[in-house]
């Protein structure tokens, strides 16, 4: 048994990847893979109707709200989001490499006003009490900092637009989607494969795109096409789509959000607890999906990861830019993954510490 604890490409539930691989050969008792047929027929189509609307029954949505699958990463949405949205002037919160890079691309476009930023201390908080221009386009955030482990839950109150880059959170607690203009998330963290980049968007919005632009830029093709008028990413949305399901008769985005909670918990209890080990960001901002920690001893790393590849312990490596640990703690992973995790963490201090 193997505890993935990867930062993405991310654990996916074991069921979901049975009936992915039972596709890949025949799909739908067709006798034909999934991936040798055309995104036009039926029962493909049906693929794309079920993973829209799990995904509005599980964030409470109504007909006023569309959701495309779209190629290009969240990273293309950094750009797509100004491209469509940003006419004079938008607001950015900075909160870590995302935020900054979608804060880079906004800047080709227009006047962008960072409201605060976390930079100061390497993003190891989230900043509190900024104001939001009132003539702003839009404001975008980043709801979970994948790469320092915080997070964001409760939505700013802003008096524009909101945009939200939800790519490593989605799904994971209950919030209020009808306050946002624009969410997005790449598939990959807490959804399904890499691939394919979901984005919900009110219609009402679609109202405010001026700009000319290529086709393949412009959110109101995508909504009319209902993210066919390219080839889509089909075996990214038809695994996404398992995993709104699995989520779904889970008992939904609360009962995620208890699991979540439980699991981050047990975590950060131990790490709090541990002689050997600290955090590396405010507990008050703490992401529930990505804890980062380091060891207080650095030298005795090697010891540590000899003892988590034994127990089957993979993916805790922290992001290549701030190095340490970093347990990502998604929505697919059990909670025995975590209990494992804290036992290793238990057992090093006992014989090292
Ligand atoms: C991983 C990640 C991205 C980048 O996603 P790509 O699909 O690789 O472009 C953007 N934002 C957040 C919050 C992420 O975790």
């Amino acid at each position: 048994m193997v505890h993935n604890f990867s930062a993405g490409p991310a654990i996916l539930p074991a069921e979901v990847l049975h009936q992915a691989s039972a596709a890949c050969l025949s799909f739908n008792n067709t006798g034909l893979s999934l991936l040798e047929i055309s995104h036009r027929g039926k029962d493909v189509i049906a693929v794309f109707d079920e993973a829209v609307a799990l995904t509005k029954k599980l964030l409470n949505l109504g007909d006023d709200y569309a959701v495309v699958f779209l190629q290009g990463g969240a990273s293309t949405q950094f750009a797509m989001v100004p491209h469509n949205f940003l006419h004079q002037k938008a607001a950015y919160l900075n909160t870590g490499v995302w935020a900054s890079r979608a804060i880079k691309e906004a800047k080709h476009y227009g006047e962008t006003v960072v409201v605060a930023s976390s930079e100061d201390r390497n993003f190891s908080y989230i900043p509190k009490g900024f104001n939001i221009p009132e003539d702003a386009d839009y404001f975008h955030y980043t709801s979970n900092n994948t790469i320092y482990g915080t997070q964001i839950r409760t939505v700013p109150q802003s008096p524009v637009p909101l945009i939200c880059d939800m790519s490593s959170d989605i799904f994971s607690y209950t919030f209020d989607a009808s306050k946002f203009d624009l969410i997005y998330a790449g598939a990959q963290k807490n959804m399904g494969p890499a691939g394919a980049t979901m984005v919900i968007l009110k219609k009402s919005a679609l109202q405010r795109i001026q700009r000319k632009m290529p086709t393949m830029l412009n959110y109101a093709i995508h909504v009319e096409g209902e993210s066919m008028y390219n080839t889509p990413p089909v075996f990214a949305v038809y695994v996404s789509m398992l995993t709104l399901r699995w989520l779904d008769a889970m008992g939904g985005v609360a009962v995620m959000e208890a699991r979540n909670e439980e699991k981050s918990n047990l975590f950060y209890t131990e790490l709090d607890r541990n002689s050997q080990f600290k955090g590396t960001v405010e507990v008050e901002d703490r992401s529930r999906m990505n804890a980062n920690f380091i060891m207080n001893d650095p030298s005795k790393e090697a010891l540590f990861n000899a003892m988590l590849k034994e127990a089957g312990i993979s993916g805790l490596a922290g992001h290549r830019s701030v190095g340490g640990y970093r347990a990502s703690m998604y929505n697919a992973l059990p909670l025995s993954s975590v209990q494992a995790l804290v036992e290793v963490m238990q057992a090093f201090e006992k014989n090292h510490g």
